[in-house]
């Protein structure tokens, strides 16, 4: 199920090369790239856009590799950090019937998906994320309203709007009031990426509705 990137939406990986990412240290990104999808290389480290974030709906595709031997988060193991900071989970937690804070589309170790919608090993898969960053008093000080998630698995909802105090392990940083980049994990599982796009969001609602 490739989406179709809508026209508002900004491109993240261009599908030929990883131009467009770095490194956490901001050198070269090492990933292999090879028919429009980029797989984690063992080693190289995690993969971070150029672009930063507030507000903002991330799609993106990922297929976990046959681990049959495997377990837990050993298992086909990466990771969405939204911002760099928030890590949605991306393991291969196929057929558990509770999936807990850690399987896939867990907010990590934060919140549970509400439900199993992992497909197997193997066959691509759909995250789309809806993010609203912290909100902060005039200063910049106080938080006002904590981080919010909700995520989309193939299609299905396993999180809703759910409140994220803070950054989960292996944040890049803790400036929340800062924007952040979109960061994709390398936990040295040969885990693959597609069709990675963003709508930046504004940050209150509309009340017009004027056709573009
Ligand atoms: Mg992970």
């Amino acid at each position: 199920m490739s989406a179709i990137r809508p026209v508002q939406a900004k491109e993240l990986f261009n599908g030929t090369d990883l131009d467009n990412w770095r490194t956490r240290d901001g050198s070269a990104a090492g990933w292999t790239v090879e028919d429009g999808i980029m797989t984690v290389k063992k080693g190289t480290g995690d993969v971070v856009t150029q672009e930063t974030f507030r507000d903002v709906q991330i799609h993106l595709e990922f297929r976990l590799p046959d681990m049959p031997e495997a377990t837990g988060q050993a298992k086909g193991n990466s990771g969405v950090y939204i911002q760099g900071r928030y890590e949605i989970q991306v393991l291969d937690s196929y057929g558990f019937n509770i999936p807990g804070k850690g399987d896939c589309g867990g907010v990590y170790d934060v919140h549970a998906p509400l439900l199993n919608a992992c497909k197997p090993a193997m066959e691509w898969q759909s995250y789309d994320i809806v993010f609203r960053a912290p909100r902060f008093d005039q200063a910049g000080h106080e938080i006002q309203d904590h981080a919010r998630i909700t995520l989309i698995q193939n299609g299905i909802v396993i999180q809703n709007n759910v409140q994220v105090t803070g950054p989960t392990g292996g944040a890049m940083d803790y400036k929340l009031n800062d924007p952040g980049p979109l960061l994709l994990q390398d936990h040295g599982d040969l885990v693959s990426y597609r069709n990675i796009w963003a709508i930046e969001l504004p940050p209150i609602g509309s009340d017009t509705y004027e056709p573009r």
